[in-house]
């Protein structure tokens, strides 16, 4: 939604409402937020502040980075922000406000997490490629390097680190 900042502040009684749906986009190459995201808009101002409440409900598809299997996560996010005039004009240009926008990065910074479907997965086997998560392979004897299983962990996880 676009929020009209100008015309809150000369109509200072009302308030901005809309319920909506956006389109999915991609978070992460290995990271989607599917669609529809269901977005709450909320907007006023009073007493010489804007008060912004924005609702968004999504659903994550991302691949675990460890086993590789593809997982859906819901997430719910809440904003809530006081503005004061001086705030307005240094934050958003021209008094316009796109709460879709804000939606979509606060959706990518709360994606900064580790792709992982659980916390220990086993990830898949290095010699056979089986997912040690579901069956225990004839590799057993293999004496992994913890040193290059850290590293790979590392590597695949290290893009959302920001
Ligand atoms: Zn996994
Ligand atoms: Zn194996």
């Amino acid at each position: 939604m676009i929020i009209d900042v100008s015309w809150l502040i000369k109509n200072e009684t009302e308030q901005i409402i809309k319920t909506e749906e956006v389109d999915g986009f991609k978070v992460y190459d290995d990271v989607k937020a599917l669609t529809p995201i269901k977005l709450f808009s909320q907007a006023s101002f009073k007493h010489g502040l804007l008060n912004i409440d924005l609702d968004i409900a999504y659903t994550l598809e991302f691949i675990c980075c460890r086993c590789l299997k593809v997982f859906t996560k819901e997430q719910k996010l809440k904003f809530k922000e006081e503005y004061t005039i001086g705030q307005i004009q240094q934050t958003f240009e021209d008094n316009i406000i796109n709460s879709e926008e804000i939606a979509k990065e606060l959706i990518i910074l709360n994606a900064s997490i580790k792709n992982l479907c659980k916390e220990d997965c086993l990830g898949l086997c290095a010699v056979c490629g089986k997912d040690k998560n579901e069956n225990k392979c004839d590799c057993e004897d293999y004496e992994s390097n913890p040193y290059f299983d850290k590293l790979k962990i590392l590597l695949c996880e290290k893009d959302k680190e920001v």
